[in-house]
């Protein structure tokens, strides 16, 4: 299937996935040339300089794009893990120093090369389930140096892993000890930001819009200014709390949305009138808990769904896709197709990049998953296992 598209598929049209019957997909220097059926001969010059991949009797697919994780961390926190099976909260555990600031303490510690080296052995896993585009945030240092060193990380591992990295900076993660909310805004604008711009270490830029975290008037004023600086915008938004985070990411036009667990009526509305991508994450759900975010309702109002793993040492050590399927159709109740569109051109379109990758279509990068079953369905029925035989990039 194709997933043919340049933009978010909304509501009915994330069932859509263009199937071409023994299709064929000829891709020069990278780039998708040819997509069609393979009884066309489709003419190539040179035709001993191409490998020729026979995928006879298997569903052929664009790469999956997992666009939110944050996959560059420092330590491991299993500990928390058997807390919170007790009971604790994720909140709780938070504000008795433990969850993010440990993380935080652990990757400000750590090596660039450690963190490198971690950061390649986790694409390696994301590569073998087929994602071959990923997006990675900072936020585990909050300082100037631990930030600028996760995104460099990112930089360097983008340009030498075959899975690509889109990089968001994400320094408003939480607020770190010794400032106000404001006071670490302003830090981070004038300190941290005009140099990631200078470097071109991040196009994005994410805020834990959180009840206790950073407050939707703050999260505004922050996103309008990294806005103005180039940024592009998502936002963690009504995950544990609803503070109209949703209405916020229409208003500002943000990729995306992300989370929004307790998104309300009027936030899935918004979201649905815009071109916000609303990204789910439901094995954190699964990981703390919690109840799902409304997937069903959210297509069935329109909005454009993307999903994703939210990789992360704390509510989420995961990165498993086929994991990511089976929780999106079996309690979000997606269908099969509409978790294959959340997963390639929705994503894709949830990192601003739907015009290159997301779909498998003339022009776009040649970035693509042979299945080992004929048909895109065993994604879904074969639960929790993996289905990708080959990852193309
Ligand atoms: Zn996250």
């Amino acid at each position: 299937m194709t997933c043919s598209g340049l933009s978010a598929k909304h509501g009915q049209e994330m069932s859509e996935l263009h199937i071409i019957e023994n299709g064929q997909v000829v891709i020069t220097e990278g780039i998708i040339e040819f997509v069609g059926s393979s009884s066309e001969k489709y003419p190539v010059e040179h035709p001993e300089n191409y490998e020729i991949i026979d995928a006879t009797g298997k569903a052929v697919l664009p790469g999956f794009i997992d666009s939110h994780t944050h996959f560059i961390f420092g330590g491991y926190r299993e500990e928390e893990f058997s807390w919170r099976m007790k009971g604790d909260s994720y909140m709780s555990i938070m504000n008795r120093g433990g969850g993010i600031y440990s993380t935080v303490n652990a990757t400000r510690k750590a090596s660039f090369e450690e963190l490198k080296s971690a950061g390649k052995t986790r694409l390696d896993r994301m590569l073998a389930m087929g994602v071959t585009t990923v997006e990675g945030k900072s936020g585990y240092g909050l300082d100037s140096e631990t930030e600028l060193k996760q995104l460099r990380v990112m930089k360097e591992l983008d340009m030498e892993h075959p899975v690509s990295i889109v990089s968001t900076y994400m320094g408003a993660h939480a607020v770190p000890e010794g400032y106000s909310e404001e006071a670490y805004i302003d830090y981070m604008l004038r300190e941290v930001m005009p140099v990631i711009r200078r470097e071109n270490l991040a196009e994005c830029c994410d805020i834990f819009c959180e009840k206790g975290v950073f407050g939707t008037a703050e999260s505004k004023r922050f996103l309008l200014a990294a806005k103005n600086m180039g940024f592009k915008l998502k936002i963690h938004a009504d995950e544990i709390v609803n503070t109209g985070g949703a209405e916020l990411a229409a208003e500002l036009c943000a990729l995306s949305a992300d989370h929004l667990l307790q998104a309300s009526e009027k936030g899935i509305a918004a979201l649905s009138e815009s071109n916000t991508v609303a990204t789910l994450l439901p094995c954190t759900a699964f990981s703390l808990k919690e109840d799902y975010a409304k997937g069903r309702e959210m297509i069935d109002a329109g909005c454009a769904v993307a999903l994703a793993t939210d990789l992360n040492p704390g509510s989420c050590f995961t990165s498993s896709i086929p994991l990511t399927i089976a929780l999106a159709c079996i309690y979000m109740k997606l269908s099969p197709e509409e978790a294959i569109t959340a997963l390639t051109i929705n994503a894709a379109a949830a990192l601003g990049k739907a015009d290159s990758i997301g779909s498998i279509d003339v022009g776009k990068k040649g970035h693509l998953i042979i299945s080992s079953f004929s048909n895109y369905r065993f994604l879904t029925y074969h639960i929790g296992m993996n289905c990708v035989e080959r990852t193309i990039v």
